[in-house]
């Protein structure tokens, strides 16, 4: 999984959670006005509504209205929409419930307060235009509450709820200025946690990969190979082992360098790329050895392939040696679900190779039990 894919994972957890914590607050909410129905009366405070008025009022008519809301954001949350429309949602739910909490729960002056909450949870998202969308809405609802708090209750005079209204509208644009800075600040670090992130899987990818042919190395030849052995069973596939050895190497690059040395190896890989890249997993096994493992050929098939492919290296010319002609010889072994152990799949593809070199060297030779 890659950085991007991660970090989205992450937010489609971290959205489950705030919806989690909705059903906290609208129960908390719940919970307190059942305590101020008990708690009240017994302090001798004179309350507007009582008994069922008060229930229904209070307790019941707020707490359903949020259900309904957290319900409509719990169904965008887990639905198929984008993932901003899904964040919108999450703002303009708790904007919708802090609208409930200043209509219907008194106390004016305090929960006017409350509008600052969406703004603040929306720079979780890391989006500055939810962030804004998020202040302006609040500010919006926050003149409505003005308004609507006074329905059920007029504890606030009009003018008492508007100059209480505008102190809310103070907080919700402080609040939006230190959340934009604090935007600010999480992109520059998304951006570092980024590059790192990018420099980390390059650098993953550099430790699987030979520099010089840009095949897969030693080292990954074995991650591979014991995780196709694995799946073996599971997806009844042919495994086949190709190494393969160039002849007389050795005489190429004491003859001409070790640079033209290496240009052999490199050609060689991109003959490999060009006629297995499709069908096997291309390695340099080490040195002028390469190896290729196939999970869809038998080794019939793979013997035929690698024929095509020695014949196409004996073809090779280069301009700096007009006159090197070079052979390769390669060894076959494919793994028939019996008991042979992972490691023993490369020696058996390895003693095929050494029967080659034996019998002539440029040619292709299948793992026989008589090798054992
Ligand atoms: P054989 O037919 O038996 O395989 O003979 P050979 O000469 O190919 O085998 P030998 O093992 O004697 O020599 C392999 C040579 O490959 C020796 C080493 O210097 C050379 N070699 C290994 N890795 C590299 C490389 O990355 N670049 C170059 N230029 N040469 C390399
Ligand atoms: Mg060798
Ligand atoms: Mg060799």
């Amino acid at each position: 999984m890659n950085y991007q894919e991660e970090y989205n994972r992450l937010k489609v957890e971290w959205r489950k959670r705030i919806l989690l914590s909705f059903y906290i607050v609208v129960g908390v909410l719940f919970a307190a006005e059942i305590v101020m129905w008990i708690v009240m009366p017994r302090l001798g405070i004179l309350m507007k509504y009582t008994g069922w008025n008060y229930v229904i009022l209070y307790v019941l008519l707020p707490s359903a209205l949020n259900l309904v809301i957290v319900m409509i954001t719990r169904g965008i949350v887990l639905g198929q929409c984008s993932d901003r429309k899904k964040n919108f949602a999450i703002v303009f739910g708790l904007i919708c419930i802090c609208l409930v909490v200043t209509t219907f729960h008194g106390y004016f002056p305090i929960t006017t307060g409350v509008f600052v909450a969406p703004v603040m949870v929306s720079v979780m998202f890391d989006d500055e235009k939810l962030t804004r969308t998020a202040a302006v809405a609040a500010a919006l609802f926050l003149v409505i509450s003005v308004f609507s708090a006074g329905i059920f209750d007029n504890t606030w005079t009009m003018a008492e709820r508007l100059t209480n209204g505008l102190a809310g509208l103070v907080f919700v644009a402080a609040f939006y200025v230190i959340c934009a800075v604090l935007l600010q600040f999480s992109e520059a670090k998304n951006t570092m946690i980024h590059s790192s992130s990018a420099l980390n899987e390059e650098m993953q990818r550099a430790l699987k990969i030979d520099a010089m042919t840009g095949l897969y190395n030693h080292t990954e030849f074995y991650n591979r190979l014991e995780q196709y052995y694995e799946d073996f069973h599971e997806q009844t596939t042919h495994l086949t082992v190709a190494v393969l050895d160039v002849d007389y190497f050795k005489q190429v690059n004491d003859a001409y360098g070790h640079e033209c040395g290496d240009t052999v190896l490199i050609r060689i890989a991109d003959i490999l790329k060009k006629n297995c890249g499709g069908c096997g997993h291309i390695f340099r096994y080490g040195g002028e050895e390469f190896a290729v493992i196939f999970r869809h050929m038998s080794a019939e098939e793979v013997e035929k392939l690698m024929d095509k492919v020695r014949e196409a290296i004996n073809e090779l010319r280069f301009d700096n040696m007009p006159k090197e002609r070079l052979g390769i010889s390669c060894g076959i072994y494919e793994y028939m679900g019996d008991d042979t152990a992972v490691q023993e799949i490369f020696s058996r593809a390895d003693k095929a190779l050494y029967r080659a070199k034996k019998l002539g060297r440029n040619r292709c030779v299948c793992y026989s039990e008589d090798e054992q």
